[in-house]
């Protein structure tokens, strides 16, 4: 049966990279292609990191009931289209879903069958330094997005299971662990996690 993952994070966290590292050990994980309206960055290719499209045909496939999940992230839509999942999900694979903590609870409310994972940064300062060197944003919607990650941090108790990405090797193999049904020790409530929250929550 196919199976489906959703992983959320703060911009910053790693997630992207990890989810990469994730699909190239395991080809039968696939992506599903998000539909947003903001404006796409050089590096990206409309089709294949995203559909981009604007505001009116977004909200005419609102309309349409045409999203599994949407939601407002950093004043643009993003969306799961059902049919971007259904031609993901084609041929038996199994699909992860990258999308913010709103989406997630959409799709867990929809889907409560899904595994839903949280990846948090190894602390404040580091967030800070991986949302600088990515250079791909203005200072000012850096700063945006760091304000924005403590409220994404703050759902992290709504997922199934969280992974800190302190090392980028262990996170893939923690990462792994979960897809393979042998998280147990990596989830959302475990104790642990209570020092880091507390900094990266302050
Ligand atoms: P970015 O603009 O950096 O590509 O993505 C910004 C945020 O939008 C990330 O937190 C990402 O997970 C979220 N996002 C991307 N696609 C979707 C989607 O289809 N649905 C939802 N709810 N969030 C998404």
């Amino acid at each position: 049966m196919n199976r489906l993952f959703v992983i959320a994070a703060p911009s910053g966290a790693g997630k992207t990279s990890l989810i990469h590292e994730l699909r190239r050990r395991d080809p039968n994980l696939r992506m599903c292609v998000s539909h947003t309206t903001r404006a796409r960055r050089a590096t990206e290719v409309d089709g294949d990191d995203y559909h981009f499209t604007d505001v009116a045909h977004f909200e005419s496939m609102i309309a349409g009931d045409a999203f599994l999940e949407y939601a407002r992230v950093f004043d643009h839509y993003y969306g799961t289209s059902r049919a971007a999942l259904t031609a993901a999900f084609a041929g038996g694979h199994d699909v992860i879903l990258e999308i913010d903590w709103q989406g997630a609870r959409q799709v867990r409310s929809r889907e409560p069958s899904c595994t839903s994972l949280f990846v948090l940064p190894p602390s404040r300062t580091e967030l800070e330094r991986r949302l600088r060197a990515r250079r791909t944003d203005s200072d000012a919607v850096i700063a945006r997005r760091l304000r924005d990650a403590v409220e994404d941090m703050s759902h992290y108790r709504e997922f199934d299971y969280v992974i800190v990405n302190a090392e980028f090797e262990r996170a893939v193999a923690d990462a792994r662990e979960i897809i393979a049904g042998r998280g147990t020790a990596l989830r959302a409530d475990r104790p642990e996690l209570a020092p880091l929250l507390a900094e990266l929550l302050a």
